[in-house]
């Protein structure tokens, strides 16, 4: 209704200045808020943040930590040094209250801004968290820069936000084993993330080309595996080489950081440890644990290789277990990501060890033995509470019992596993795959393939139609996943991600009935606008960019 109101004011007064319309206080025009909250009435008026502003928090740990972090958000720009304090204050606050009676999904929260001030209530800190960076988006783009803008008027629209997200697992992916980036742009990663109230952040460390991950039982896996003698230049197949040694890791004080780093921004970081296959960087630092005893390399270029983990060795799983131990000590979280993708059976169809282990537990064949493999490793974790995600090459031989499935190729496997009534979290290829060009190539620096533009991520809908209501209920959400074979840089990385991650945000947290496309193309001028500001390299280009070779075939 207010809406409607707006639009009427703005035809009736054309010309005319209307000096407490959002629409024309400082040119921002309404909220463009990403992702779209999912219900928002704008009312008449701003309010002013004031260097006399105080920040009033209920007291506990998990508010206070909030409220500093919006401090912290707020100080550069402002050079305001907005005081938390435990105690109301009437007006020009802004507060942050636990509110039982605030019901809906994780993260739900209530935000008002009016003439006192702004008040987010939420039942937990996380929607707290989420109220303020709907806050943040609500304030002029200036907020984010890092020195003090004098003069700058710091207005807020006075509305009123109810908002929760659809799906409770929100996340995007970053493969450091193809390349390494420090810590310092992780943290960065993390921080966009929290901007568009993502709450899982897949930590892709192990890779044929590098092992990325301290362990101290096993100090060869980076002495030896973090580092490839040298890269494939140009595309898969090119044959030239730079002959440039490459690589990295990451310490484990380092992953420990991160990892609160991200607690403190309500972000699970779940780390992926790849097994059987992709893990020719572990076999170059202990070739024992292949099934050929080696000798092996760290592999120079991309694409799947025939070496894998001996399924037949006891020796291999012990491995495993120890470094799934301290992996455990250093990631808190529920689930660990155990792979499971691209696991070529050639190696296991030659080995009289792997051989013996088919006899011996009565599997059928090889991809039994890799279901063998990965229920082994489940029980493992189930022992020590945790719970595995595997790529959806694990429904292969049957499904471990409590495995979460992440679909990628396509939604049949996703479809599949919830049919099980396992868990199930949509990273579909197609739609979800930020390595693929989202421009005409030619235009375009040097990726994978494939092609999927901003819009078709937007338009995606992760509950595929041929599941029932119940069957819906075990798609946890979905993720969108960033290889990068291709992308050498943070720079690129980013260029890659965003803004497809915008709209991958908004497919996980606005109500399907409320995404609508016109409309995020509008935010996201002003959203983006939010990007460079934060320093975030974006594709500028247009969302719905066209395929040339597509319309060619046509
Ligand atoms: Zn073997």
């Amino acid at each position: 209704m207010k809406k409607l109101f707006y639009l009427m004011l703005i035809i009736l007064g054309s010309g005319m200045a209307f000096c407490s319309s959002p629409y024309t206080k400082s040119g921002r025009g309404e909220v463009n808020i990403v992702p779209k909250p999912a219900d928002v009435t704008i009312n008449d008026g701003f309010f002013i943040l004031n260097q006399g502003t105080a920040i009033v928090a209920d007291s506990g740990t998990e508010v206070n930590s909030v409220a500093n972090y919006m401090a912290d958000i707020l100080r550069p720009s402002t050079g305001y040094v907005l005081d938390v304090k435990h105690e109301d204050a009437e007006s020009n606050r802004i507060k942050l209250r636990i509110d039982k009676s605030v019901k809906g999904n994780e993260g739900v929260y209530n935000l008002v801004v009016d003439k006192n001030g702004v008040t987010i209530s939420a039942p937990e800190p996380v929607g707290l968290f989420y109220g303020v960076q709907s806050l943040r988006q609500l304030l002029p783009v200036e907020i984010e820069r890092k020195s003090v803008q004098e003069g700058k008027e710091w207005d807020i629209p006075f509305v009123i936000i109810n908002d929760e997200p659809s799906f409770r697992y929100r996340g995007l992916h970053l493969d450091v084993g193809r390349h390494f980036f420090p810590p310092s742009f992780i943290k960065k990663y993390i921080d966009l993330l929290a901007l568009h109230k993502m709450n899982v952040f897949h930590w892709h460390l192990t890779e044929d080309q590098g092992w990325r991950i301290e362990i101290k039982k096993y100090p060869k896996l980076t002495e030896v595996g973090s580092v490839r003698k040298e890269t494939l230049v140009g595309h898969y197949g090119s044959d030239k080489y730079d002959g440039k040694p490459y690589g990295g890791f990451y310490t484990q004080d380092e992953v420990r950081d991160i990892v609160a780093y991200a607690k403190e921004r309500f972000i699970t970081v779940i780390p992926e440890i790849e097994m059987p296959g992709h893990s020719l960087a572990a076999l170059a630092s202990y070739p024992e644990l292949g099934c050929t005893g080696g000798p092996y390399e760290v592999a120079t270029t991309w694409g799947v290789f025939p070496d894998v983990y001996c399924a037949g060795n006891d020796q291999v799983f012990t491995f495993l277990e120890d470094v799934l131990t301290e992996v455990m000590d250093m990631f808190p979280s529920e689930y660990i990501h155990i792979g499971g993708d691209e696991c070529p059976k050639i190696r296991w169809k030659e080995c009289p060890k792997c051989q013996a282990r088919i006899k011996n537990e009565g599997l059928k064949n090889e991809h039994e033995l890799q279901s063998y493999f990965i229920r082994r490793i489940e029980k493992f974790f189930n022992a020590h509470g945790r719970q595995i995600i595997g790529w959806d090459e694990i429904l292969e031989g049957g499904l471990a019992p409590k495995a979460t499935v992440m679909s990628w190729r396509g939604e049949k496997g996703g479809i599949a596993a919830a049919k099980q009534h396992h868990d199930v979290i949509m990273t579909p290829g197609f739609a979800l795959y930020f390595d693929h060009y989202q421009a005409d190539p030619a235009t375009q620096p040097l990726a994978i393939g494939g092609f999927t533009n901003t819009k078709t991520v937007y338009n995606y809908n992760p509950l595929p139609k041929a599941l029932n209501e119940k069957e819906a209920g075990y798609i946890l959400g979905a993720q969108g996943n960033v290889w990068t074979e291709y992308m050498k840089t943070p720079e690129y990385v980013e260029y890659m991600a965003y803004p497809r991650a915008c709209a991958l945000a908004e497919i996980d947290w606005t109500p399907g009935d409320k995404k609508n496309w016109d409309d995020f193309v509008k935010r996201m001028d002003v959203h983006k606008k939010r990007l460079k500001e934060l320093n975030v390299n974006y594709f500028d280009g247009p969302m719905d960019a066209q395929n040339p070779k597509k319309q060619k075939k046509k």
